[in-house]
Order: structure tokens, then sequence, then C-alpha cells
């Protein structure tokens, strides 16, 4: 039974005591949690879980009279539901590590009766009705990056001072917000990129969001915003290691890579481009999605190319540069980006590399501050992979340790597209354990032998499919190209891959000649005539 605390007549109010006795039992002052301390009192959580199961919001309104009761719930009930799928797993080491890998999708919590997952609770339920950004300071993922535990539940009395205070406290963090005046640079959570529309409201350029994030900062922080407004904002790792009391945070010297950039429709530019000079590299990984190896071509990016990135993509966006290996052909490397530097690009350059030249790698990383480089996953760790050498490995952490955030991981996804097509991968690194069996809509390519390219993964298939332009093609023809490609992967190519019941990528592949392409959205759509691949078949290769 739920407990109910009768207010006025007949008003049952649903509250929140045995919660709280429970938090005040298993939440350290740091706001971490004592996981053997909630083993122990486990049937303090049994017994709230069973509360929230009885009634909800939904189910029985009279109960929760006011948005703040619900919200109140509906903050409470992902906290606790969270505990209860950790404690069922634990010693597990971190969210993403739980036996089926959908700790966020699993429809397995009651609310009221009704059975949700944590991803309804949190986007449909709490981000879809309450519209309330500092929600993202109460909601605990049972990770480090997450905010503090809180020793008590969220009460509704008082839930705005608290939900106030809860966002003070989270941006007084070192980790969570740092301002830096001199170098005019602001380091928040990654909660800011993540959540970036709750944030900064329905926006759809950099700028606005920018400014959305940096407004909300400043009216919590203080700071005026005319201060911060030029600022650029840098997004801190997210520390998905369990926020476990008896547990140090240890974040690895190279941790997980994660993107800065987001595509949205009013920028007219892209803040994100790679550039690719071919699959010439000295590992020949059998699902390597670009067929690379030492029989692999390779193209130096000339400055027509190079003149057409600096048109194409944000100046203070970010230019990605990988192969093939990049490292193989580092002078040239270099000389791009000195090139692309000495006209006026001032964003980040990102290098993928298998790590393998370890020594070139940093000397491409001491060569400019503004670059970052991710290592390739399966060859870092080993995994499906022949291994990094130790001496190439133990330098990269060595020089990882000493220069945070500069040097990644790649994720461990491997995706059926390329040499990989066809195969078998370990569970977790199949795309649909990550719920990315879908087409993850990376930004565009730029190849050496001048043609854009609409993906990386896919980039050496020639199909008209992915066809964007070249570097005689206008800027904001290429933009309107790359959207139209966009929309057609999320309306065409992934309900066509799901009723095929195979994943984009190796519909891409595959089976992209029985679908229309991207410039069948276009007003007006010709095949480039004179394109030497328009003709061909995609997926021969
Ligand atoms: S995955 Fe990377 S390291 Fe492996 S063959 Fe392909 S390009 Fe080379
Ligand atoms: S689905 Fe196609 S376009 Fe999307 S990431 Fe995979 S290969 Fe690229």
């Amino acid at each position: 039974m739920a407990e109910l605390i009768q207010v006025g007549t007949d008003t049952p109010l649903f509250n929140y005591t045995c919660w709280t006795e429970l938090l005040e039992i298993i939440v350290t002052p740091a706001g971490k949690v004592d996981y053997t301390l909630l083993m122990q009192h486990h049937n303090l959580l049994q017994r709230f879980i069973t509360e929230l199961g009885t009634v909800s919001p939904d189910t029985a309104p009279d109960r929760f009279p006011t948005p703040e009761h619900a919200l109140a719930y509906w903050i409470n009930a992902y906290n606790a539901f969270v505990l209860a799928a950790v404690s069922a797993e634990y010693p597990v080491r971190s969210v993403w590590k739980v036996r089926d890998g959908q700790f966020f999708t699993r429809v397995q919590h009651s609310a009221g009766g009704v059975t949700l997952s944590l991803n309804d609770i949190e986007h449909r339920v709490l981000r879809g009705r309450f519209h309330e950004p500092r929600i993202h300071f109460a909601l605990n993922c049972a990770s480090n990056g997450c905010p503090p535990m809180r020793p008590q539940a969220f009460e509704p009395t008082g839930l705005q001072q608290t939900l106030h205070t809860a966002t003070q406290q989270f941006l007084a963090s070192e980790w969570n917000c740092r301002i830096d005046h001199a170098q005019k640079k602001i380091f928040v959570s990654r909660l800011f990129r993540m959540y970036a529309e709750d944030f900064a409201g329905t926006a759809d350029s950099t700028l606005e969001y920018r400014h959305g994030v940096l407004r909300f900062v400043a009216e919590h922080t203080g700071e005026p915003f005319e201060t911060l407004a030029d600022y650029a904002i840098v997004y801190n790792i997210y520390d998905w290691g369990l926020n476990d009391a008896h547990r140090d945070p240890q974040l690895r010297p190279i941790t997980f890579h994660e993107s800065v950039e987001t595509f949205h429709a009013k920028d007219g530019v892209l803040r994100e481009l790679y550039l690719y000079d071919g699959n010439f590299c000295n590992r020949a990984c059998s699902w390597c999605t670009v067929f690379g190896s030492p029989q692999g071509w390779y193209q130096a990016h000339t400055t027509r190319v190079l003149d057409s990135a600096l048109a194409t993509v944000a100046q203070d966006g970010n230019i990605k540069f990988y192969g093939g290996e990049p490292t193989l052909h580092s002078e040239s490397l270099l000389a791009a980006m000195r090139y692309l530097r000495a006209r006026g690009f001032s964003g980040l350059f990102t290098i993928y590399s298998n790590g393998v030249k370890a020594r070139t790698l940093i000397d491409l990383l001491d060569s400019d501050l503004q670059s970052e480089a991710v290592l390739n996953y399966s060859i870092y760790l080993g995994r499906d992979a022949e291994p990094l050498p130790t001496s190439a490995k133990a330098l990269l952490e060595a020089w990882g340790r000493e220069h945070p955030m500069r040097l990644f991981t790649g994720y461990k996804v491997l995706y059926h597209v390329g040499a990989g097509v066809d195969m078998v991968f370990d569970r977790d690194r199949e795309p649909d354990y990550h719920a990315l069996a879908g087409c993850v809509l990376c930004f565009p390519v730029l190849k050496s032998t001048g043609e854009f390219h609409a993906c990386p993964l896919a980039i050496e298939n020639p199909a008209p499919h992915f066809q964007l332009g070249d570097v005689h093609t206008p800027a904001a023809t290429l933009f309107n190209n790359y959207q139209a490609f966009r929309t057609w992967a999320v309306t065409v190519l992934d309900p066509a891959a799901r009723e095929r019941q195979i994943t984009s990528c190796a519909m891409c592949q595959k089976r992209l000649a029985e679908l229309p392409d991207y410039r069948s959205l276009l007003p007006e759509a010709p095949l480039p005539a004179n394109s030497p691949n328009a003709s061909r078949r995609p997926g021969t290769h």
C-alpha cells in the first residue's frame, strides 16, 4: 500500500517518508551512494518501489494536486528506479555495463501500475511535460558525472527553491563549471550539451544554443551574461563510472571521445567536416569500414580541397582528419593543418589514428594546441584487432595523462559497413545493443580527390545517394544537400532497413539500389550528369 498523508478532509497526498529514510542512510556527504548499505536496507527501497507502483500523478491526480507534486513524484521515481536497477546487478561498474546493455530502455518500472523505461520517465514524462531544465540537477542515473544524490527526497513543498539550490550546488563544482576569463573559455558539464534544447529553448542554430546555455549558466552563477557571451564553451567528459561510495572515480588517461558539434538547420554552414585522404593503412582490420590496408590508396589534400573545406565549415567548427592512417603522411597532414590555420580556421582539429606511430601522432598534437586525437578502440584495447604495441600505448597514455581532453578512444560499436558488413560481432559491439542500428547521421566528408560524400563510414561507397557535390559546388548547395540527406536517412533509409530487418549501414552497402536518393526530397533534384559515379551500382566494392 502506498503511504499516504491525509491533508484537509479527504485529500491523501503521496509521501516520501521511507524514501528519505533510505537516502539518509545510503547517501554520503559527497552525494555518492553506499551500495553496501543499500543492499542491507533493500527492504526500504523495495517498499518505496511498491508505493510508486501503486499510484502516480497519471492514475491518481487528486493525490498530486499541483505541478510540484507531480514533478516531485517523477524525479523521486526516476532516482529510485535507477537504484533498483543498479542493485539488481551490483557490483556493476557502470550503468553502460549491465548485462543486456539496456539500462535506460528496459520497460520494467511500474509507476501507478503503468510500466515504463527510465528513458520514458526522463524524456516523455519529465522533459516532455514539465519543460524544467533544472531537473537535470536533480535526476541521478548512478554515474559520477551526475549531480550529487540528494540525501532526502525531493518534496513538493519548496520544490522550486530546492531545484534552484541543486542547480547552484552543481555549478559550484569546478568539474561542472569552470570559467577561465584569461582564455575566454567556459568548461561545463556535458549535461549542457546532451540537453542543450532544455537550457536554450527551441533554438535551431549553434549560436542560439550556445547563448541559451551561457544565459542559464550566467543566471545561476551570478556572472554577467555579457561577460560570457563570446566565451568558447568546452564540454567536459562525462564520467559514466558508477557513483559508488566505495570506489574513487577513476577516469582512464584515455577516455571515450564525444563529438562537440551538433547539426542545426539554421546554422546554414557545416559545424563539422571530415577530410579523407584514402584508405592506405599500416593495419588491415577485418571489419574496417573503409577497407583500410597497406594496399589502400592515398592522395594528399590539395590547396583546392583545403580552400573548399574552409568555404564549407564554420571557422570555429571542427575539422576531422581520417583515412587510412593519417600519421603515415604526417608531413602532408601538418602542412594541411598549418594551411587551414593560416587562412583563419580557429576551430578544433581531430585526428583519427590507430596510434601505432605514437611519437608521430604526439608531435602532430603538440604542433597545434587546438587539436585532439581519437584512437581506434579495438587496437587500443586489443579487442578484435591486433593490439597497440606496448611502448606506443605507454607513450600515448603518459601524454594523455599530461594533456587532459586531448586524447581519446573511439566508441566500441562496430558498424555493418565496409569490410565488416556481414560479420557477427560480440553482443556488446553490435550497433543494436547500443540502440545504434539506424543511421548515426555523421557530418559529411570532403575527399582529397575533391568530392563531398555524405558519410565517413561509407566513404568508399560511390553510390549517388552519398554524393553531395564537389569542390566547385557552392557551400550553400552543399549544406542544403546534406540537410536533405539527413532527412532522407531518417525518413527513407532507416524505415527501409527496419522493414528488411537489417541495420541501416548494411542497407547502405547492400541494398541501396532499392531506394531513391536524397535528391528526391529536394525541390529540383537532378543527378549530377557528369559524375563518373552517377551510373554505378552501390555497394559493389
Ligand atoms: S580500422 Fe583504422 S587501423 Fe584498422 S585498417 Fe581501418 S583505417 Fe586502418
Ligand atoms: S546508415 Fe549509411 S549513411 Fe548512415 S552511418 Fe551507416 S553507412 Fe553511413
